[in-house]
């Protein structure tokens, strides 16, 4: 996806709000539509039989008419998409939920050559055919990828317009190299790899940090409806963006080249909507950095993990593979020991048995690479060692397994 700046004219502004408008109306008949099925009922129509439907509803309130077919057609097929991936067991996507306005504002616009073109008038200028809004400017930051078939125009909250051509993202050809990466995600360290890269996703900058601090207490001062108000909403709104694009352009980048080095790509499986809840783990198999995690539940979905990894399944389907991510604090990929004390502090693996040390996050994206945590043995408790931390497992077919994939 890449994504380009939009500068409509005040009158395609007012178009294109209303294709916004006709797109989130249809969007949110069709969630409603899907909300009244219930287990036993005739199912929920499908995208082919909505677009039936909306033939009929245009053909019986002319304000729907008025706008772009493609615009509310396109808005059925999003949400077919958005049903597909919820019901995706690998896909954290949730049920397509209720779309409001001045929050989940764009379309999507299909058919290049009939619907739409674009092309590029002066060095930093493009124009994009709208239906109905005609050709619109934008910043050519970039060169617009060859091939675009599609295009989706959003309005963020703090009313800036945005146009992002799909490329539907070819997937990286795997190097054939037979590597295996693993990837541990974390908070300090957004994401280690096996090879000890220590990959961070930017976030705001302290000085934005303590902006966005002060501005929250000014709103909260700020009388309701006033107009210093409003411009405080906006200039906290511009600087969410800001993180959300820096999120973005992260994920993207490290996908891709993780996907162009590697051919196996091992993750945690991890749902981040549980892991935001609650840190803690169990006792036998605690969570890591529980107190950092605990204020910084946040932090989680700020570092983009889950992004990287639904970016990483695009790029390189078939190739990314998720393993339990038990033990992988605890275990020495050297020697094969599992033993809490080995995680000499938060940022310190050190193995109790034969001294191999690293850092923390390294250690678990290491034995990530080795997959070996789906297939860890149950029955430590019974023998004894682990609940207590008292003795030592060893399980030396790690390092055979290891040295097997190197
Ligand atoms: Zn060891």
């Amino acid at each position: 996806m890449s994504r380009f700046r939009l500068h409509p004219t005040p009158a395609q502004q007012a178009v294109l709000r209303d294709h916004c408008g006709h797109a989130r109306y249809i969007w949110n008949l069709a969630v409603e539509q899907h909300a009244h099925w219930h287990p036993g009922r005739k199912g929920a129509p499908g995208y082919l039989e909505q677009c039936r439907q909306l033939t009929a509803v245009r053909a019986e309130y002319p304000w729907l008419a008025a706008g772009s077919q493609t615009v509310q057609q396109q808005a059925l097929r999003d949400f077919a998409q958005a049903m597909t991936a919820f019901f995706d067991p690998t896909n954290p996507a949730g049920r397509p939920s209720w779309r409001k306005a001045g929050r989940d504002e764009g379309f999507r616009i299909v058919g290049r050559g009939r619907q739409w073109d674009v092309r590029r008038v002066s060095r930093k200028v493009g124009l994009v055919w709208v239906p109905k809004a005609g050709w619109v400017r934008f910043r050519w930051s970039r060169a617009v990828p060859p091939g675009v078939k599609s295009y989706r125009v959003t309005m963020d909250r703090a009313g800036r317009w945005h146009v992002a051509f799909a490329v539907s993202p070819g997937p990286v050809p795997a190097p054939g190299n037979g590597q295996a990466v693993g990837i541990d995600r974390g908070l300090a360290v957004s994401a280690a790899l096996s090879t000890g890269e220590m990959l961070h996703c930017p976030a705001l900058t302290a000085r934005e940090r303590t902006r966005l601090r002060r501005m929250q207490r000014q709103l909260a001062r700020a009388e309701r409806g006033s107009n210093r108000r409003g411009r405080v909403r906006h200039a906290i709104a511009r600087l969410k963006a800001r993180e959300t694009d820096r999120r973005k352009d992260w994920a993207e980048k490290v996908s891709t080249d993780i996907a162009r080095r590697f051919d196996l790509i091992r993750v945690e499986d991890l749902q981040i909507k549980n892991m935001t809840r609650s840190a803690r783990g169990t006792r036998d198999d605690p969570g890591r950095n529980v107190r950092a995690k605990a204020g910084l539940n946040r932090g989680i979905l700020r570092s983009g993990w889950g992004l990287l990894v639904r970016r990483l399944q695009d790029k390189a389907p078939g190739r990314v593979e998720k393993v339990r991510p038990a033990f992988t604090s605890q275990r020495c990929p050297a020697c094969g020991q599992v033993d809490r004390d080995s995680r000499e502090s938060q940022a310190v693996f050190r193995c109790t048995a034969c001294g191999f040390a690293c850092h923390e996050d390294v250690n678990a994206a290491i034995n990530i690479a080795a997959g070996h945590p789906t297939h860890l043995p149950i029955p430590l408790h019974s023998r004894g060692g682990f609940r207590d931390a008292g003795p030592v497992n060893r399980e030396p077919q790690l390092l055979a397994s290891l040295a097997g994939r190197g």
